[in-house]
């Protein structure tokens, strides 16, 4: 069957000699695996689209195994985040998330459109790491752990102050930080801010900017979630931190 979608590469592997396997994120028929052939040829006309965060109207055929890329036309090229190696990072995490919480042919509109918008901000210039924060929060339903963040985990109460559980599963009040060993100290910003960015529509996000130590314990806290509650270690992350050693070392 033939088959017409808006769509984002979100992985792409080589395949023998001249071929690619791409992985698209559609948002007609969710996540699909597709041969594009001849594509890591740099003149045939497959080699621009079988890129990772290639973002366009793509024909293909669709199987019961792996189908084929036919042609591809690009809606955004998003040159910003391709010119920028910390953007490039961050969106990689994203793509990666996405690859790691979706299964295939299971089409959800929420995820394709956030994934969307996501991406278009970055390349209109609104924060990376704040972006990719969000996005991983969002999804956290989908890998089916999500955080209490408004009240303590423990006990149910509401506080002025809260420490955050990782392995009880988010805010913990100081009366029950016993639990918790491990629970990580927070600072008012990241204990105000992690509510607000899981519920905000990234419609209404505006300008924001966040001093690098808020974004950077919100990070440390989303991903030593994943890691604990879903076993998901993105290998993206190990980049983005390499480049942030590099960045301080200046
Ligand atoms: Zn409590």
């Amino acid at each position: 069957m033939m088959a017409k979608a808006e769509g984002i590469i979100i992985r792409t592997t080589d395949y023998g000699e001249s071929n690619k396997i791409v992985t698209l994120y559609t948002k007609e028929f969710g996540k699909i695996g597709l041969m594009a052939r001849g594509a890591k040829k740099p003149k045939n006309p497959l080699s621009a689209a079988s890129q990772v965060l290639f973002y366009g109207l793509c024909l293909f055929s669709k199987g019961r195994g792996l189908g084929s890329l036919y042609q591809a036309e690009t809606l955004n090229a998003f040159r910003a985040i391709r010119e920028d190696i910390e953007k490039m990072g961050y969106a990689a995490l994203i793509l990666e998330l996405t690859d790691r919480l979706t299964e295939d042919g299971q089409p959800s509109q929420g995820i394709y459109n956030l994934l969307c918008d996501t991406l278009l901000l970055m390349e209109k210039g609104t924060d990376p790491a704040v972006l990719s924060s969000i996005y991983a929060l969002k999804m956290m339903p989908q890998a089916g752990i999500d955080p209490e963040l408004t009240h303590c985990v423990h006990c149910g109460e509401k506080k002025d102050h809260y420490l955050f559980s990782v392995s009880e599963g988010g805010f913990l009040c100081s009366t029950c930080a016993k639990v918790d060993d491990y629970a990580l100290v927070l600072s008012q910003a990241t204990q105000r801010l992690l509510p607000l960015i899981r519920s905000i529509p990234l419609d209404r996000l505006g300008k924001v900017s966040l001093k690098s130590k808020t974004i950077g314990e919100i990070e440390s806290i989303i991903y030593a979630y994943y890691e604990r509650n879903a076993g998901i270690k993105l290998r993206s992350r190990h980049f983005i931190e390499q480049l942030a050693k590099f960045r301080t070392n200046e």
